[in-house]
This record gives C-alpha cells, sequence and structure tokens, in this order.
C-alpha cells in the first residue's frame, strides 16, 4: 500500500517539474514568475515530505511485520512443543492405566507359562508393539538364562540366543539395567564378539534384571533393528514394569515349584503314580478322539530286594534313581510320561507308539541297562529290568486293562527269566 503511494507520489512530482517550466514561459511579470516559483518550491518542499514520510512508514511497518513474523514462528514452534507434551502426556496416562490393569492381571495368574506370556504381550503392547521383547529366566538347577517367552509367535527359532547373548550375561553380571543407543558404537562391548554371538539384525537394545530382595529371577529385554531406537525414557519406563513383574513371577516360580513337588518322586525326580495314571487317562481321551495309536509300559527292576540285602537301602535308592533317569533318557518322547508306579516298579506312556515298535524300543532299553555298570559300594553291578507292553486300540480299550495287561506281560517276562520285555 505505501509503496504503492510512493510511487504514485514520485509521478506526480515529475509530471510537476515538467509542467511548471512551460508555466514560467507563459508568465511575463516577474513578481508573478517569483512567486510562481516560490510556491512551486514549497509545493515541492510539501510533496517530498509527504513522500519522505510515506517512505520512513513504509520501513517501520516492514520491521513490525518482520518482528510478527518471528513472534509467530516462536508461537507456533511452542504451540508445536506443547502439543507434543500433550500427545506424550496422554499416552503416560493411558500406559499407566494400562499397567494398572496389568497388575491386577498378573497377580490373578499362578502359572509360570501364563504369566511369562502374559509379560511379554503387555511389555509389547505397552511399548506400541515396537522392536522384540525377550523374557529370559534362571534355571534353577543350571544357573543359566532361559528363553522363557517372545513377543514374536513362531519366530522363536529365529532367536539363537535361548540362554541369552553378551548384553544378557552382562546385565546379569553387573546386575544393573542396560541402555544401548547404537549397538556398533558402544565402547563396552566388542563389535567382534557381537557379530559371532547376535545373528539377528540388533540396532538398539535395553534390558533390566529382574530380582528380589532374596532371589535373582531372569532378565527382561527390549531389542530393534535399528539404532537410536530406545532412550533413557524408556528405560525408565521398562524400570516400572520390571518393578511390577518381578513380585508377580517369583510368587508364579514359587508356585510352580510347589506343585512340580506335588507331583514328581522325592527320589527319583519323576512323576507320582497318581499323576502319571492321569496323564494315561488324557492319553486315552485323547486316543480316542484322533484314532491314534499308544503303548503303555510296566517296568520293574529284577531282584531289587537282593541289592538292598548286599548293599544296603541307600545303595538301592542310587539304583532306583539311575533306572529312573535312563528310562527319561530313553523313553523322551513328546508327550510321554515316565512314572514310578510304586516301590521298584515303573510306568511309562508313550504316544503314537504302536505295539511292535514299543516292545523294540523295551528291548533295547534292557540291552542298554544290563550293558552298563553301577558302582556299590566300590563294586560293579549289573542291573536289570523286566518290562511288559500292551498297547491301545490292538490290546484294550479300557484304562483298566490296558495297565492289566502290561502287567500281566511283566509277570511273564519275569517268569520268562527277567531281562527281558514281553
Ligand atoms: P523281582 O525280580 O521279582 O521283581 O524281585 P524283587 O526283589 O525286585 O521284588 P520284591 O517285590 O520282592 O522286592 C522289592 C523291594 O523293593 C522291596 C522293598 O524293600 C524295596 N523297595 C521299595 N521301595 C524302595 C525304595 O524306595 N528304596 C529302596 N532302597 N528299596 C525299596
Ligand atoms: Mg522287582
Ligand atoms: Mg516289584
Amino acid at each position: 500500500m505505501c509503496k504503492k503511494i510512493s510511487s504514485f507520489t514520485f509521478l506526480f512530482i515529475l509530471l510537476t517539474f515538467f509542467s511548471l517550466p512551460i508555466l514560467f514561459f507563459q508568465l511575463k511579470n516577474s513578481f508573478l514568475l517569483f512567486f510562481s516559483f516560490f510556491g512551486y518550491v514549497i509545493f515541492f518542499l510539501l510533496v517530498y515530505g509527504i513522500y519522505y514520510r510515506e517512505r520512513r512508514l513504509s520501513i517501520v511497518e516492514n520491521l513490525i511485520q518482520q518482528e510478527l513474523n518471528e513472534r509467530h514462528n516462536i508461537l507456533e514452534k511452542e504451540k508445536k512443543h506443547l502439543l507434543e507434551l500433550d500427545r506424550a502426556l496422554k499416552l503416560k496416562i493411558k500406559n499407566y492405566a494400562r499397567l494398572e490393569k496389568f497388575t491386577e492381571d498378573l497377580n490373578h495368574e499362578t502359572s509360570l507359562d501364563r504369566s511369562s506370556d502374559l509379560i511379554v504381550r503387555e511389555v509389547s503392547e505397552l511399548f506400541g508393539s515396537r522392536g522384540n521383547v525377550l523374557l529370559y529366566l534362571i534355571n534353577e538347577k543350571s544357573r543359566k538364562l532361559e528363553l522363557r517367552s517372545i513377543n514374536k509367535e513362531n519366530e522363536s527359532q529365529k532367536f539363537k540366543e535361548k540362554t541369552g547373548d553378551l548384553f544378557d550375561h552382562w546385565v546379569l553380571r553387573h546386575n544393573q539395567p542396560l541402555l544401548v543407543e547404537d549397538v556398533a558404537n558402544d565402547f563396552r562391548f566388542d563389535p567382534d564378539r557381537i557379530r559371532q554371538e547376535v545373528v539377528r539384525p540388533l540396532g538398539s537394545l535395553i534390558c533390566l534384571p529382574l530380582e528380589t530382595p532374596t532371589n535373582s529371577l531372569g532378565i527382561l529385554r527390549l531389542d530393534a533393528p535399528v539404532p537410536d531406537f530406545y532412550h533413557a525414557d524408556d528405560l525408565r519406563f521398562l524400570s516400572v514394569i520390571a518393578d511390577i513383574v518381578e513380585l508377580s513371577l517369583e510368587n508364579a516360580l514359587y508356585f510352580s515349584h510347589m506343585q512340580e513337588l506335588s507331583i514328581t518322586d522325592g527320589l527319583t525326580g519323576i512323576y507320582l503314580r497318581r499323576y502319571a495314571l492321569e496323564r494315561l487317562k488324557e492319553e486315552f481321551l485323547r486316543a480316542e478322539r484322533e484314532k491314534t495309536p499308544f503303548s503303555f509300559l510296566m517296568v520293574d527292576i529284577d531282584h531289587f530286594k537282593k541289592i538292598n540285602d548286599s548293599y544296603g537301602h541307600m545303595a538301592g535308592d542310587v539304583v532306583l534313581k539311575k533306572v529312573a533317569r535312563m528310562l527319561k533318557e530313553s523313553f523322551h518322547l513328546p508327550g510321554g510320561v515316565v512314572g514310578r508306579f510304586g516301590g521298584e516298579e515303573f510306568c511309562v506312556v508313550l504316544p503314537y507308539i504302536l505295539k511292535a515298535e514299543a516292545l523294540k524300543l523295551a528291548e533295547n532299553f534292557c540291552r542298554i541297562l544290563s550293558g552298563r555298570e553301577i558302582i556299590l559300594r566300590r563294586e560293579k553291578v549289573n542291573v536289570t529290568v523286566s518290562i511288559g507292553v500292551a498297547s491301545f486300540p490292538l490290546d484294550a480299550q479300557k484304562e483298566e486293562d490296558l495297565i492289566r495287561l502290561a502287567d500281566e506281560a511283566l509277570f511273564k517276562a519275569k517268569r520268562g527269566g527277567r531281562n527281558r520285555a514281553c
């Protein structure tokens, strides 16, 4: 607007400049000439004054406009920042509300498997399903980490670090949280070792020890294939989750331990008769439903009384443990059950195994066991067993019949000279 006025004024001055001399030539009277010239100067000064004022105004206006623009930009930035804060705050509120529900669910869960899966699922959701979530627990016997649950279903085979990698072991050793924003550029870890131990792409991770005041339980880990994926904020939030998880995990571990104790035999570590028979019942139902076969073995140590009498009851216990361990190793099948039926008698359930194959497996076991020497009171002793085999549906369609027939077959094996399967 100002510019328009200025150019207009300038044009007007130019026109006046060129038109007035023409007027001077017309006027002969010197007084009039002087008066006109004086008037012309006044007019010129007046017009120039207006022009000058307009220019000043235009400069000031520009300056104000610039400052307004700057202020507008600052305010825009502040608005953006506030909007981000608002979004983050809303997310936090949502997450903490979710945490409350998660805590409740976790407190109701006593199964270790279900608790582990719930933890991994919830952590994955709380972090917006970003990256991998892995839960490792310490195996009570080996004291090593064991991958317990992972958020990528059916992909666990891709995770080769079933007992943890160098980052997990670092956390366990130092007993402190770990944040690695860029795996390739972290001075604490040797890049060659990372390449050796971690097969999948890894750019960023956070890892926390899970522990109670008396017990180290395992670790909770989040990792992503790209660097700068996790930051201090994520670590803080995961620490809150870890605090919730620790107590529930300890409860679940304790519960599972108690459950294990109630179904396993204290001496041999295999299932008690009651539980083994329950599993046999389940196997019956499954086999009937799926119309598939399975076999049942009754195993009895030969002349066990003699071992007790010759080497003592403690030596007898050693033999029981040894035979139980070998049975577990030899008949290790998916869904298979090895139980202590009572005294020096054991039972084995072999799902999907036909009678002929079961008999072969049993004979094989007799051969392997009789070939092993057990040291009892510094003496090498050969222990043998007799085995009775019965199968569903070939021999029996009822549970009691199957047990009775296997027992009869065992009796036959004893009568036949022992160290054999019938
Ligand atoms: P067979 O070849 O006919 O089976 O003879 P056996 O001597 O093995 O059978 P018998 O039934 O006569 O003896 C079983 C013995 O097992 C009797 C019992 O004292 C012993 N026994 C049962 N439970 C235990 C146990 O937990 N530890 C020990 N050391 N001995 C046990
Ligand atoms: Mg016996
Ligand atoms: Mg017996």
